[in-house]
């Protein structure tokens, strides 16, 4: 069993990936961020549609979810949320799949959004984590609480730390920057940074990223941290509270 991942931008600043296994003849999209460019990608690779799965309502994941139901008849999976349109299976919150040779867990990660849902495909040891956690960032709480999204956060960094992570967007120029406005001292995000400026100068995309690599230099995966807690003044706080204030820091940064 070997699953092929292609991502590619999309929109401004989203990604796309499909998930190819030549094997069972199954190729998903993860969430459908535009229908024009998730077909370009199928034509490329010269792969049938057959799966979406669907991580959150927001439009830049499903407007393209109709045209490409419409022109493929593929099987679209994703959240119980009647705003979505077009979902044919619904799932959840440890539910398990059994898709494209793999065995595939849904983990439910709120904040950004409530009906948030990450894709674990385990033997592959990849993770979708669309708007939840990006390379050296998270999403921004828009209907959650920050305590629901640090917890939400703390089930992703439970994974093996070898674990490839996909995001949504392509955001960690500008993230790289407001880590070290937090987590300044920090070794590797300084490397991580100054590589990121090279790949971004070269037009490489930063993601795929991976939980071992986040957890260093991530400091929304950080706030346990003496360092960083020392540098907030927040020594005696609680981790969603540390969360809370670096989350917080970056909507105003
Ligand atoms: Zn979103
Ligand atoms: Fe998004």
């Amino acid at each position: 069993m070997s699953l092929e991942f292609h991502q590619f931008p999309c929109l401004s600043d989203n990604y796309g990936v499909l998930v190819h296994d030549a094997a069972s003849n199954t190729t998903i999209s993860v969430d459908a961020p535009d229908a024009g460019a998730v077909r370009d990608a199928l034509a490329e690779k010269g792969w049938t549609l057959t799966h979406i799965l669907v991580t959150h309502h927001h439009a830049d994941h499903t407007q393209g979810i109709d045209e490409l139901k419409t022109v493929t008849g593929c099987t679209v999976i994703g959240p119980d949320n009647s705003e979505i349109v077009g979902v044919d299976r619904k799932v959840a919150d440890g539910d398990v799949l059994q898709l494209a040779g793999d065995t595939v867990s849904v983990i439910a990660t709120p904040g950004h959004t409530l009906d948030m849902l990450n894709f674990h495909f385990v033997n592959a040891g990849v993770l979708f984590a669309a708007d939840t956690l990006f390379a050296l960032g998270c999403g921004r709480v828009f209907e959650g609480t920050p305590e629901m999204m640090w917890q939400s956060l703390s089930k992703l960094a439970k994974l093996p730390g070898e674990t490839v992570v996909y995001c949504g967007h392509e955001y960690t120029q500008a993230n790289a920057k407001f880590s070290l406005t937090i987590d300044g001292g920090n070794k590797a995000l300084q490397d991580r940074a100054a590589q990121i400026d090279e790949m971004r100068a070269r037009g490489e995309p930063t993601v795929p990223t991976t939980i071992a690599l986040e957890l260093e230099t991530n400091p929304f995966l950080r706030a346990s941290d003496p360092q960083i807690r020392k540098n907030l003044g927040m020594e005696a706080a609680s981790d969603s509270e540390v969360f809370a204030e670096i989350r917080e820091r970056k909507n105003n940064a």
